[in-house]
């Protein structure tokens, strides 16, 4: 599945314009400097998934990629959704993103799973804390992924991802399983494949 090649699909701006519904989709949320576009070219093998996010006009946007198969033909879509939390954007950018996100979370059917990613350098912040409640209220499936294991010591792991673990506890729609990576040293990127992989066979 992530052998192959990943091939750009589609951009939303708005929820009038998402692609047809299709095969599974698995989305990647996160604060802007999280380490996503590191970590969804560490999981596909390749640099330009994550370039074609990240070009102008493109960054406030949801990317849809195909795996597993040429577009039309993929056997799962990877969304990469637009980072939040970047101080630069404005308030109507920020309404634009809270407009965008709560439209393609509301009727998904083929939304499997949302992938939150947190920066384990700084543990749950009060803005991952809403991208959680946003995917409660929408009673989408969500995961947490903790990044940059690489940056941090064997103490620091074990206390942020306990503390991770304990911040997701209450929260109806949260995995309780969360995964450490590295885009660095390829921590947890195996576990990353294989959840992925577990989710399509379900
Ligand atoms: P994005 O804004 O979420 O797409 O984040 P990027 O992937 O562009 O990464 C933001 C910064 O974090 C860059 O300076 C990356 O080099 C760094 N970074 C990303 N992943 C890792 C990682 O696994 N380990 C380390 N040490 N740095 C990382």
């Amino acid at each position: 599945l992530f052998a192959g090649p990943c091939d750009f699909i589609f951009a939303s701006a708005k929820a009038s314009d998402l692609p047809v519904i299709g095969p599974p989709e698995i989305a990647f949320a996160g604060r802007s400097n999280v380490g996503k576009s590191s970590l969804l070219n560490a999981l596909t093998n390749r640099k330009t998934l994550a370039r074609v996010s990240n070009t102008p006009g493109r960054t406030q946007q949801l990317n849809f990629f195909a795996l597993g198969g040429a577009p039309g033909a993929e056997r799962l879509r990877l969304v990469d959704m637009p980072g939040y939390g970047y101080a630069a954007v404005g308030k109507e950018k920020v309404a634009n993103w809270s407009q965008l996100m709560r439209d393609y979370l509301k009727g998904r059917a083929s939304l499997a799973r949302v992938f939150v990613l947190v920066d384990g350098r700084r543990g749950v912040k009060p803005l991952d804390e809403e991208m959680f409640d946003l995917l409660d209220q929408s009673a989408v499936s969500y995961q947490v992924i903790l990044t940059k294991h690489d940056e941090l010591k064997i103490a620091e792991r074990d206390e942020v991802l306990a503390a991770t673990t304990k911040a997701l506890e209450k929260r109806p729609a949260a995995f309780p399983e969360v995964i450490f990576t590295s885009a660095q040293s390829g921590e947890g990127i195996a576990e990353l494949r294989a959840a992925i992989a577990k989710l399509m066979a379900e």
